[in-house]
């Protein structure tokens, strides 16, 4: 039997269609304008298009929308700058690096200089680290997008095996540590579940990810997970986005793992929509932290 689609957008939508409504409850409580700005370095079309959606995004749930943009030859001081200017500006509640980054500019000294209650990305070691205790100020977007998708699709982690291809410190690390936490924005059951964290020097992938009730692929490389690398039955979860000459295509084989998982993301409609979502997630809960802090 085919595996169940995981419907990203739908899921998507349902979230923003809540949050159009918080944000409104928002402005007429207080009388502020959620506002993230995003920095743009350079003209890399898919950044465009990246920064574009989330733009478009923020005005449909009732946030402004500000787009700054650098050459891209830019400095770091140039881009540091900017980053100041936002962090002392009121009127602005997130701050969004688009990455990546052109080679000559320090990305970890960018994303540091960010304030931490700006931080709508969740990258700043200060969130990074209050995440890691289980005591998190903003959840990261594509993770936080994937623990939604799962529970409003009525996948319980609790007690589970879940495997993660992918270490990295915007998807993997923290996809293992939401899962793994004792607690979650959805609810104990939410997460709890054991964790594997696979990456490049893992021995015997296959015999890993077969293990896994739910399997989350984050790792950059077209169609990696095989039908035979998968537990029949499992959730399949399709972080990645791998620009081929077939069009977008992810890190799971779609139409073979489909025929042996119980649940699957496809792959664009998946956990890209949702990862937009929770950056407006975090924009309002920015928006009331600094709001309470001024
Ligand atoms: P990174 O390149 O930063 O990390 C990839 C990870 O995969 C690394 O940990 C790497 O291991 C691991 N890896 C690479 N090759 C193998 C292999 N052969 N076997 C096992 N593990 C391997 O990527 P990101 O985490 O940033 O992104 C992953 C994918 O998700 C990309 O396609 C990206 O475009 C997509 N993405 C999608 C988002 C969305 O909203 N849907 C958001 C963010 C990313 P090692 O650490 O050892 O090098």
């Amino acid at each position: 039997m085919a595996a169940e689609i995981l419907d990203g957008k739908a899921i998507a939508n349902q979230i923003r269609t809540e949050l159009t409504e918080e944000v409104a409850e928002f402005i007429e409580n207080n009388a502020v304008v959620p506002c993230l700005a995003a920095v743009l370095v350079g003209d890399d079309p898919a950044s465009e298009v990246y920064v574009r959606n989330k733009q478009k995004a923020c005005e449909r749930v009732g946030i402004e929308g500000q787009l700054h943009r650098l050459p891209a030859d830019a400095t770091d001081d140039d881009l540091l700058q900017i980053v100041a200017r936002l962090n002392q500006d009121s009127a602005v509640h997130g701050i969004l690096v688009q990455l990546p980054l052109p080679s000559q500019l320090s990305e970890t000294r960018i994303l540091d200089a960010i304030h931490p209650l700006k931080d709508v990305d969740a990258f700043h070691p200060e969130n990074v680290g209050l995440l890691s205790q289980g005591r998190p100020r903003y959840l990261p977007c594509t993770p936080h997008g994937v623990m939604q998708l799962l529970h409003r699709s009525g996948i319980e982690a609790a007690g589970k095996h879940a495997v993660i291809v992918g270490r990295s410190d915007i998807v993997g690390k923290p996809m293992a540590m939401l899962l793994a936490a004792r607690n979650s924005s959805c609810g104990p059951q939410a997460a709890n579940a054991t964790v594997t964290l696979c990456h490049s020097r893992s021995q015997d992938m296959g015999t890993l990810t077969k293990q896994a009730d739910i399997l989350v692929a984050a790792v950059g490389i077209a169609n990696f997970i095989r039908a035979d690398m998968v537990k029949p039955g499992a959730a399949v979860v399709d972080v990645g986005i791998n620009r081929t000459d077939d069009g977008l295509v992810g890190d799971v084989a779609f139409d073979e793992v489909s025929a042996v998982a119980g649940h699957i993301t496809p792959v664009p409609g998946g956990v890209g929509p949702l990862t937009v979502t929770m950056l407006l997630h975090n924009t309002l809960t920015a928006a009331g932290l600094q709001l309470h802090s001024a």
